[in-house]
């Protein structure tokens, strides 16, 4: 190779700089890509109906860890977190593939235990499996599956719809999956130090089953459908909430007040945050796994939320030159930072 040739570095970018990069050079031709990159799922028009695409790439060592992972969660979790893209989109699910690579190290019995997971969760989320690819690996496992589903065009919830005045909802508490991440990598440390030992996780099962089981909002889809609400934006929280609110803003062209009184943290989640000498919103902001919805409704559609359970109230859609900023308990604002995952 020519000794002169740039060699840029990955992590010189960052995931969403690094996409775009790859990707800003291709123009849709098909009038039915109403939606290509950038939001949680692709959005294609067969009229009378919308079809809706999104996919995930799960690396064994970077997402997910066999050491204390079931494989029957681990095949639970590969379809929640694709079918948790369609919901943000207020689409329904209706398919999705599955390709696997494999070495030789894994049996048939363990994949069996996969696919297991993945059967639960089609029962659970009422998708069929259509198809995928098998194939080999020389190292680990890795899991890609895309998710299918379909919505009336006019019931397509974006992320750049947010409006000034609107009001920021989250779906449920954050914080834990993170928190039981820890926990898990932890006693895996305590376990190669000293073979033999049980851990006792009772204590921690509500965070732990956060990362392990999480699970899709489908509830929260059906009941804002049931109440009539339609989101202005939505996103789900993969990421951690200040990286998904930032995807909000952006692309809406907005700025945000984030209360930190409204963003729901589990009280374990909080104990557990403390053990670690960690803030607990920070786990709620930066943290990521949850899989819970946030979106943001108009002001007028605040009474309708009334009566759902589980819709949390955490802030306001301000004008863009606000930027985005965080109301702390104390009444202090500061600046948010995104800090999502990185996996590079
Ligand atoms: P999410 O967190 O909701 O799964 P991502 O952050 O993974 O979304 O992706 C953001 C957007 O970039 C999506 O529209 C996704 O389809 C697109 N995207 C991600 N990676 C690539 C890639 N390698 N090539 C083309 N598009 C990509
Ligand atoms: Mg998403």
């Amino acid at each position: 190779m020519d000794s002169t040739n740039k060699r840029t570095d990955v992590n010189s970018l960052g995931e969403f700089a690094l996409i775009d990069h790859l990707t800003h050079a291709f123009d849709n031709i098909h009038p039915s890509t109403i939606k290509g990159i950038g939001d949680d799922a692709a959005v294609l028009d067969y009229a009378p109906l919308c079809t809706v695409v999104s996919t995930d790439l799960l690396v064994e060592g970077i997402h997910f860890d066999l050491a204390y992972t079931p494989l029957k969660h681990l095949g639970y979790k590969s379809v929640v977190v694709n079918v948790s893209d369609i919901y943000a989109m207020n689409a329904t699910p209706k398919h999705i593939t599955v390709s696997i690579a494999i070495s030789n190290r894994y049996s048939v019995e363990a994949l069996e235990e996969l696919y297991a997971g993945i059967h639960a969760a089609c029962a659970e989320y009422q998708v069929d499996l259509i198809g995928g690819d098998t194939t080999s690996s020389p190292k680990g496992m890795t899991i890609s599956v895309t998710a299918i589903g379909q919505a009336e065009k006019s019931q397509l919830v974006y992320r750049n719809g947010a409006k000034p005045g609107d009001l920021i909802c989250i779906t449920g508490d954050l914080g834990a999956a993170y928190l039981g991440l820890q926990i898990l990598e932890r006693e895996k440390r305590i376990w190669a130090e000293h073979p033999g030992v049980q851990p006792d996780l009772q204590e921690q099962k509500y965070i732990i089953g956060r990362q392990l089981k999480p699970e899709a909002r489908k509830d929260v889809i059906e009941a804002l459908r049931r109440v009539g609400v339609k989101p202005t934006s939505m996103i789900d929280i993969s990421d951690g909430l200040a990286s998904e609110l930032f995807h909000i803003c952006r692309q809406s062209n907005t700025g945000a007040l984030l209360e930190e009184d409204g963003v729901p943290i589990h009280p374990e989640a909080q104990l557990m945050a403390l053990q670690f000498k960690l803030d607990p919103i920070t786990c709620a902001l930066s943290g990521g796994e949850d899989y819970e919805l946030l979106f943001t409704i108009a002001p007028s559609d605040a009474e309708k939320l009334k009566y759902l359970p589980e819709i949390y109230i955490a802030g306001e859609i301000l004008e863009p030159e606000h930027g985005v900023k965080l109301q702390t308990k104390g009444g202090n604002i500061h600046e948010l930072k995104a800090q999502g995952w990185q996996h590079f």
